[in-house]
């Protein structure tokens, strides 16, 4: 029987997967057929996500070895080419000053970059074989690596070893810390990093950066009692750290999970017909990007992913598999 779906983006052979395809995945199949098999994303400017881009850009300058100044003019130069929405919140002007307040807010923490011998751990992409799976019933055996772009390594004075993830975020607290402390990007992260040189890190860092602005409150304090304390204290509170240890067991059931839900994601390919699971058409933060898709009748779908409401997706951890890098492609 042929099968209905699109066929497997396979690149020689091998499926690469990386966390937000499971996201995906584990959101929805149908929005994971639209996205990872169609390759069709949503068209509408998405503020936060090149807000954090532009974030990501500057911090790996820095992390390079570049000034803070340098940085932000390679940031601003990306906005010029990538703009905000006028009316968001999270203008360049406001990306340039976060990259300015958060340089200075940890100014004297005492964290290296880990050097490899490619240079500063940095935006390290990498993509490790996981597994060999039976994609469909006719065909061989499936190559399936995991991939990802870790944003940096450290080490600390104590000579231990952490991966760190740059956050940007509209909100902190104790829900953010309850996700990070259970996310599977970053023990997939330190899966990667064992791969790479042998032994796990101590555990991962969270570096967030809450994506607010100022209130009223404190800006009128700075402005008309000329009070600048108030302000401050607010860009104090938008850094945030933490560290969450790692340990061999909590890997290896990473691992085993992802192995899972990976074969059950082709276990459901291989029967031609995905499961929608519409809790998630609206969810807490919005609609799902195939909103306007999946309600519509099925017949009317293809069209409107066609439309220019869609556009083709461009971005994975490598830049396309196909680009990668051999040297960082292990079986
Ligand atoms: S709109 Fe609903 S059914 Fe469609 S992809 Fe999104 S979550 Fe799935």
């Amino acid at each position: 029987m042929i099968n209905p779906l699109p066929s497997l983006p396979l690149v020689n052979g091998a499926l690469f997967i990386d966390n937000n395809i499971m996201d995906e995945w584990n959101e929805c199949p149908e929005q994971w057929k639209n996205r990872f098999l169609l390759n069709r994303t949503a068209a509408f400017s998405k503020p936060a996500l090149n807000f954090g881009t532009g974030i990501h850009l500057a911090l790996a300058m820095i992390e390079r070895g570049k000034d803070k100044t340098t940085a932000c003019v390679e940031m601003t130069q990306y906005f010029l080419a990538n703009p905000q929405p006028p009316e968001d919140h999270r203008s360049e002007a406001h990306a340039v000053e976060t990259i300015q307040r958060y340089v200075e807010h940890h100014k004297d923490d005492h964290w290296s970059v880990l050097q490899t011998d490619k240079g500063p751990f940095v935006e390290f992409p990498f993509a490790f074989k996981l597994f060999d799976c039976i994609a469909t019933p006719s065909s061989p055996l499936v190559p399936i690596f995991f991939c990802g772009k870790i944003d940096l390594a450290v080490e600390k004075p104590d000579r231990t070893r952490w991966v760190v993830d740059h956050k940007t975020t509209f909100q902190l607290g104790s829900m953010f810390s309850y996700e990070m402390k259970m996310s599977p990007q970053m023990r997939g992260y330190c899966w990667a990093f064992k791969k790479a040189f042998g032994a796990l890190p101590m555990g991962y860092i969270v570096d967030a950066i809450r994506t607010s602005v100022p209130t009223q409150k404190c800006l009128d304090a700075g402005l008309l009692s000329g009070d600048s304390k108030a302000l401050d204290k607010w860009w104090l509170e938008q850094f945030y750290r933490e560290p969450f240890y790692i340990n061999q067991e909590e890997i290896d059931e990473w691992e085993r999970n992802t192995i899972a839900l990976i074969e059950e994601m082709l276990w459901h390919y291989s029967r031609g017909s995905l499961p929608q699971k519409r809790k998630w058409c609206v969810a807490k933060y919005g609609r799902c990007q195939y909103y306007d898709v999946c309600s519509l009748p099925a017949t009317q779908r293809p069209l409107m992913l066609q439309s220019n409401m869609f556009v083709d997706d461009t971005w994975t951890p490598l830049n396309k598999p196909s680009n990668a890098n051999p040297n960082i492609v292990q079986g």
